[in-house]
């Protein structure tokens, strides 16, 4: 089975007396900063220069660095810059001055896993990976509870590397909720499969294609954006609380004979095949290198597909909506 561990499993008085850089003040980067200096902790920012993130971790009350000067001397350094621009950051600037028997971190196992970043063997390499975005790392640490994390080791030469993982996940308040062992390989390859297959490819193109197919047929847009976007909340929001069975309780007997019947129909053989082959590409380094090659030639792919996706009907359709609906938080 899987071990979690809670509060009373963790220490992060291991933590007190360490000299902690974060690299990155973004998404996850302020969510762990602020969390672990608010239970005491000595936390150093460190970013590159001209960095639209420096002014805002000032404010917050951090000492700023660039890179390789934050991790000057540091006993525990954590990256939370964006993965495509790791491993240029960990050869220019973390590795030179790594001090020796350093912990080094991430929340993601991307770049250790597919050895994009090949760390010292006297650093200790440990993963904590919240799985919620940095804002609600943030906000529930604040208002008392937490996101659960996942944690691994890669490398253990100074034997406790599990003990400060596990301090440094209760410190940003995972212990609050749970804290899930795990390995690199398994985190990354499971997290890239689920986002990509199923998370926001899966689902979006499932949400997007429902409402293209709708309005082709001459159905109003607002009414296909009701029923193929805007609805998807409340339908996750009862899986999450218990399961397909408790989705399926609430929804009427008309909605669950037609869940049975055309769930097959629309998941059929040929998207498990295609569901199998994602997950071949991942494992095999294709999709991280395909994704490293877009970042190193400025993203094409990524911004002529973002661009597309911004300009499609489904979200001018959405905006508008949205605004007669004042009970949705901007
Ligand atoms: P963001 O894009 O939100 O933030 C990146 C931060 O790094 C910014 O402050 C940016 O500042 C800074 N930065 C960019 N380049 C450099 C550099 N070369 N040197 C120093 N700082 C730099 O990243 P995320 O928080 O989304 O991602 C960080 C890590 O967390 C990734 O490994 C990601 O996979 C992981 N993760 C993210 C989750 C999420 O929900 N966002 C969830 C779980 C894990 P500026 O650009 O101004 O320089
Ligand atoms: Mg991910
Ligand atoms: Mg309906």
């Amino acid at each position: 089975g899987t071990t979690v561990y809670y509060d009373a499993d963790c220490n992060v008085e291991k933590l007190v007396g360490k000299k902690i850089t974060v690299l990155g003040y973004g998404s996850q980067g302020h969510a762990h900063a602020l969390n672990l200096k608010e239970n005491g902790m000595d936390v150093t920012i460190g970013l590159r220069k001209g960095s639209k993130s420096w002014t805002a971790a000032e404010e917050a009350g951090f000492p700023v660095k660039e890179t390789g000067e934050a991790v000057k001397g540091a006993d525990i350094v954590m990256v939370l810059i964006p993965d495509e621009l790791q491993a240029d950051t960990y050869a220019n600037a973390i590795a030179p001055n790594l001090k020796k028997g350093a912990y080094l971190a991430f929340a993601h196992g991307f770049n250790i896993h597919f050895n994009k970043i090949v760390p010292p063997a006297d650093a200790n390499v440990f993963m904590v990976a919240p799985k919620g975005p940095g804002h609600l790392v943030r906000r529930t640490f604040q208002e008392g509870s937490g996101v659960p994390c996942l944690v691994a080791v890669e490398k253990d030469p100074s034997g406790d590397t599990m003990e400060i993982a596990k301090a440094w996940a209760a410190g940003i308040g995972a212990g609050r909720s749970g804290i899930l062992e795990t390995t690199f390989r398994q985190e990354t390859e499971t997290d890239l499969f689920g986002e990509q297959a199923v998370l926001c490819g899966g689902v979006c193109a499932l949400m997007q294609t429902g409402f293209e197919t709708l309005v082709e047929a001459g159905y109003n847009p607002v009414n296909a954006y009701f029923e193929c976007v805007h609805e998807m909340k409340l339908i996750v929001d009862l899986i999450y609380e218990g399961g397909f069975q408790t989705m399926r309780n609430s929804i009427s007997n008309t909605a669950e004979y037609g869940d049975y019947l055309t769930g097959p129909k629309m998941i059929t053989e040929q998207t498990r095949q295609a569901m199998r082959d994602v997950l071949k590409d991942i494992q095999s380094g294709a999709f991280a290198e395909a994704f490293i090659k877009d970042s190193k030639t400025g993203f094409p792919f990524l911004k002529g597909e973002r661009a597309k996706a911004e300009n499609h009907e489904v979200e001018k359709v959405g905006a508008a909506l949205r605004n007669l609906m004042p009970w949705i938080k901007k």
